[in-house]
């Protein structure tokens, strides 16, 4: 008889929780999984303490599930499933709590991760259940031969199972990603691997520590450890020039992305593979978001070399409608130059396409700063599943401009700045009470023309001034009315 599992949820912290899209991590079974993998960080930490029970997990009670999801969780949140034991091993096929669970965050419209090493997830009964707007499944793979499989992974489906899931997902319009997690290239055939059909995988290689050091020299499969050179955090990494050549061989996916430990190499990642540099899942760039909800957007560094201008590349997207010579180019670069705090304030809006970002508000800060050889540039990623009309408005609104200078207020209060370097036009205000005339209007026929000369930039100002009832004010001004 399985004991009660009591510590299903937990909140996310450390490592994770600052980088990860999901701020809880939800596990519907615990106290050991039967798909036992032989390196199985879980089983690892619990098996010495003789907490591991890969025979007989603990189960989670739903109902205290569904009251936790009810009171502790909110719309638009996204939860792990599995996030310490595979919360799709055998034992749910009877007890069916993650597919309770799946429904219950359903009705509350809580976003889901799942990450499972079983192809029961593809299966008609939890297919029905996985809405598309909030499921995001990510299958795991370490090896593509059956037979080693079943020696490492005694309990878990076979590669083959797991690779017909993955793609029965995808044709479904789930979210789906091979997740190849950890990524031994002894392992791992990667014409199998390209030939997946789906758009997306994740990768996360492996880091070596002296346990895993054991497991593996006691596995009958010549596995290099020599290259794990590099230390971070207790763990032996791959250095990244390798890890980069590895990278370059996995062709077969519209989107690869890479999580990883090691600090400056997620970086590298980041900026020149990861499809959301801001997120190696990409559950928010995926993520459906509440209407009325808008998507958190977060300001990330990415490469000149990945980002384009507007020129119409998206096809629903009109290319930039906005102009500049090189003259007022010049002076935005000098600007930037000057005041580079202003652009981290206030980075480029960009639009994900094709593996690049298309600049929705910033076209011209982006040709100033490739003029000036910049690396990088500040930039906030638009989901991509946001309206097309919603992005159409902002690249207006973002050029647009609401206000009017007051040009009294500026030549008086800002006039010792130079205002024509920095972009603002300064209309230079004369004080002509020497021209005032008193006009008597008695004795007029009714209708009177009075002609006023400004030259363009004062009558915009005079005109704004006067209001929509050019008129009625004028009139008003004269007296005539209150
Ligand atoms: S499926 Fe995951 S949790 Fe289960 S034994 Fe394997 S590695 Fe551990």
């Amino acid at each position: 008889m399985s004991s009660e599992f009591k510590s299903f949820f937990k909140k996310v912290a450390g490592n994770e929780g600052d980088r990860c899209h999901y701020a809880i991590r939800l596990d519907t079974y615990g106290c050991g999984c039967q798909h036992n993998c032989g390196y199985c960080y879980a089983r690892a930490l619990l098996d010495f303490r003789k907490l591991w029970n890969p025979a007989q997990p603990s189960i989670a009670n739903i109902n205290r599930i569904r009251h936790t999801i009810r009171t502790r969780l909110r719309r638009g949140d996204i939860v792990r499933l599995g996030g310490m034991t595979d919360c799709f091993q055998p034992l749910e096929r009877d007890n069916r709590i993650t597919q309770q669970t799946i429904q219950a965050l359903n009705e509350m419209r809580v976003g889901y991760l799942i990450v499972t090493k079983s192809d029961l997830v593809a299966e008609p009964e939890y297919l029905a259940h996985l809405d598309p707007e909030l499921a995001h499944v990510q299958i795991s793979l370490t090896i593509t031969d059956e037979k080693t499989c079943k020696r490492i992974e005694p309990g878990a489906p076979g590669p083959g199972a797991r690779i017909k899931a993955i793609e029965r997902l995808q044709e479904a319009g789930i979210d789906v990603q091979l997740r190849l997690s950890p990524f031994i290239p002894e392992l791992v055939d990667l014409a199998v691997i390209n030939s997946v059909r789906c758009d997306k995988i994740l990768v996360e290689f492996l880091r070596v520590n002296s346990w895993i050091r054991k497991w593996l020299s006691n596995l009958d499969a010549e596995i290099d450890l020599s290259g794990y050179t590099e230390h971070h955090n207790g763990y032996d990494h791959l250095p990244l020039a390798k890890k980069r050549g590895l990278i370059d061989s996995i062709t077969g996916f519209r989107e690869v992305s890479v999580c990883e430990d090691v600090e400056e190499h997620q970086r590298w990642w980041d900026l020149h593979v990861n499809a959301n540099p801001d997120d190696c899942c990409n559950l928010r760039g995926n993520h459906a978001q509440p209407k009325n909800n808008m998507p958190k957007i977060h300001p990330v560094n990415i490469p000149l070399s990945r980002i384009r201008l507007n020129e119409g590349q998206v096809d629903w997207l009109p290319r930039n409608p906005r102009q500049w010579t090189r003259e007022q180019l010049d002076r935005l670069a000098e600007s930037i130059q000057e005041t580079p705090q202003l652009l981290e304030a206030r980075g480029l809006i960009v639009y994900p396409h094709d593996g690049t970002f298309v600049v929705i508000g910033g076209n011209m800060r982006l040709a100033a700063l490739t003029m000036m050889g910049a690396k990088d540039a500040p930039c906030y990623i638009l989901p991509e599943d946001m309206d097309r009309e919603k992005v159409k408005e902002i690249v207006l609104k973002d050029n647009g401009d609401y206000g009017l200078w007051n040009q009294a207020m500026l030549s008086r209060d800002w006039a010792d700045l130079p205002l024509e370097r920095w972009g603002v036009e300064a209309i230079e205000v004369k004080d002509y009470s020497d021209k005032n005339k008193e006009i008597n209007v008695g004795g007029f026929n009714e209708n009177i023309v009075l002609k006023l000369k400004y030259n363009e930039p004062q009558a915009t100002l005079v005109s704004a001034r006067l209001g929509e009832d050019k008129a009625g004010s004028l009139l008003k001004a004269l007296g005539y009315e209150d």
